[in-house]
């Protein structure tokens, strides 16, 4: 017997048994019982079904606050609750409208297991600001949120529409939607990618959202991109604020606890960055392969015994005085220092069709939407490691790719280079993507051959754009960090910008961009940081 494996699976027994201790005495604490309902109709989607029975019993074992009632399609009750679809979880529907269209798993248990929390203490818990634009909502709104189990971003949105249904059930009902169970739902809403939040059939977001613009959405009936508080919001004294919940802040937060300073990480969408989305990682050392969102997780667990992570809110304002002071959706903060750590977004191909067609068929995340398009066509543009490994996992989960690159050679990671060529991934070279095409979704694409100088038109069902990262440095040129001619945030070697206090890390910088290069350099960060708070600089400049 191979001892390592021997090993290594007893430590995953282990990493299992302390979880489900931890699940057993976070449902005994919950003030109420919380009974749902699965229901389920033979010759239908067994394996689905069978696979949320196995999911549910899983969760049940380990409480008796929880109960289930199982029940055909065929009843009565199905009948009454107009409940049409197997497999269906509806919980405490005596009190609330909520419903679970599909198999909640994979990233989905963390939407069950928030949904049984959230429901077994009867309070949805709504920020104070949240709780002001709900009240207005004076008609009613039946949510859908489609979600897919390979999501990281799904269950935040998903969570966000559970409290809206807990705080306003008699005008909000809920129906969570996993679209690899209920293809032909995503097909008529057109949801080709998650999230995406629907309100009375009007498209509300798109994409994981704070809870506030959440809610703002859903009163306004559009997808809000900016909420700005109504109140004076609760403030938060601490030492260092960082800005950015991947890996080079999280990295930065553990270095500053450390240190001694009292620090709170800000992260307005999901924990990890661009990590958490990429489908495996293959060079990230004492790991030689590891899901994106499993190296997040463990990083997030671990960064959780150090620092506050203040996850859902997003830094609207920044003002440098003798201390910093930032305003959130949700609080303001002072601080002595700051690091920027805010990564950077993916890059827009610019062509007609992209914007429209964007959720549609168009899609920056081959691990949250790939699983819908299975035995279809797609493409991935793009010639970097992002475009290479987005390709291989569509591949690998069963969906036929062509890479489309403008050049004659990709500048991927020669490993991956290799197992492009060893799957016969089929890549049409020196070809510009010049449109879009679709109606309802997408359909074609228009090619441009710099070479022939031919235009082709070549069908498929969707397109996976991975052609970079633009830095996100909006807050930095709010407070008038200087920016390189490249657009990254300017800095010395010791990850100052050219404002006191003002320090950044990770993709905003430029350089590498791998995990452990933004991960160094959110610990440097962290170190300059304490060294310049006990011996500060300036005071030495201001004397000379
Ligand atoms: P990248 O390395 O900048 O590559 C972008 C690719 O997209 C290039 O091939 C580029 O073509 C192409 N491109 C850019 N703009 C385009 C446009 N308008 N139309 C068509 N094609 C366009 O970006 P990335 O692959 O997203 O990687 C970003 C960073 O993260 C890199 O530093 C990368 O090493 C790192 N990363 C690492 C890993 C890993 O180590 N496994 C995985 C993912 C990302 P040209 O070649 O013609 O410029």
């Amino acid at each position: 017997m191979d001892n390592t494996e021997y090993e290594y699976q007893g430590d995953e027994r282990l990493l299992r048994r302390e979880t489900e201790n931890q699940l057993r005495a976070a449902f005994e604490s919950l003030p109420h019982k919380v009974t749902f309902y699965l229901f389920t109709r033979r010759g239908d989607k067994d394996v689905l079904t069978q696979a949320a029975r196995d999911l549910v019993q899983a969760f049940l074992q380990l409480s008796s606050k929880l109960e289930l009632r199982e029940y055909d399609l065929q009843d009565e009750l199905a009948r009454k609750w107009r409940v049409d679809t197997s497999p269906t979880l509806v919980f405490e529907p005596d009190r609330y409208s909520i419903r679970y269209l599909g198999v909640p798993y994979g990233e989905e248990a963390r939407t069950f297991l928030a949904a049984l929390m959230l429901l077994g203490r009867r309070t949805p818990g709504l920020s104070e600001q949240s709780l002001q634009v709900i009240k207005k909502i004076d008609d009613s709104r039946a949510i859908k949120v489609f979600v897919s189990a390979t999501c990281p971003y799904c269950p935040d949105q998903a969570v966000n529409a559970i409290k809206a249904a807990m705080e306003l059930p008699q005008l909000i009902s809920l129906e969570i939607i996993d679209i690899q169970s209920n293809p032909e739902q995503a097909n008529r809403y057109s949801a080709f990618s998650v999230p995406q939040t629907f309100a009375n059939d009007i498209l509300i977001a798109q994409g994981a959202q704070p809870e506030e613009l959440f809610m703002l959405s859903l009163l306004k009936m559009d997808q809000q991109t900016i909420f700005i508080p109504e109140t004076e919001a609760e403030l938060v004294e601490t030492d260092v604020v960082v800005v950015g919940g991947g890996p080079a802040g999280l990295a930065a937060g553990i270095y500053t606890v450390r240190s001694g300073l009292k620090t709170a990480v800000i992260e307005r969408g999901p924990l990890g960055g661009q990590v958490a989305t990429t489908p495996v990682v293959e060079n990230y050392p004492g790991f030689t392969r590891v899901p994106g969102k499993a190296l997040v997780d463990i990083l997030v667990s671990h960064a959780l015994e150090y620092v506050q992570i203040f996850q859902g809110e997003e830094v609207l304002d920044i003002q440098q005085g003798e201390r910093i002071a930032l305003t959130t959706n949700r609080r303001r903060f002072i601080a002595k220092a700051v690091i920027l750590a805010t990564g950077a977004n993916y890059k827009r191909l610019g062509v007609p069709g992209e914007a429209e067609l964007a959720g549609r068929g168009v899609s920056y995340c081959a691990t949250c939407d790939g699983p819908l398009f299975k035995g279809k066509r797609v493409v991935v543009i793009g010639g970097g490691n992002s475009a290479a490994t987005e390709a291989l996992h569509l591949f690998n989960i069963g969906v036929p790719v062509t890479i489309i690159h403008r050049r004659d050679k990709l500048r991927a990671q020669e490993h991956l280079v290799k197992s492009i060529r060893d799957n016969d991934i089929p890549v049409r070279w020196n070809t510009e993507v010049k449109e879009i095409q679709g109606g309802k979704k997408v359909s074609e694409v228009l090619l441009y051959n710099s070479q022939s100088g031919q235009t082709t038109v070549f069908q498929t069902d969707g397109v996976f754009i991975a052609i970079g990262y633009s830095p996100a440095v909006e807050l930095a040129q709010k407070l008038g960090v200087e920016i390189t001619p490249d657009g990254f945030i300017m800095h010395d070697s010791r990850h100052r910008t050219n404002i006191r206090g003002i320090y950044s890390a990770g993709d905003v910088e430029g350089g590498f961009k791998q995990i452990v290069t933004a991960m160094g350099q959110g610990t440097e960060a962290a170190l300059s940081v304490f060294e310049d708070l006990m011996h500060p600089y300036w005071a030495q400049e201001e004397k000379d």
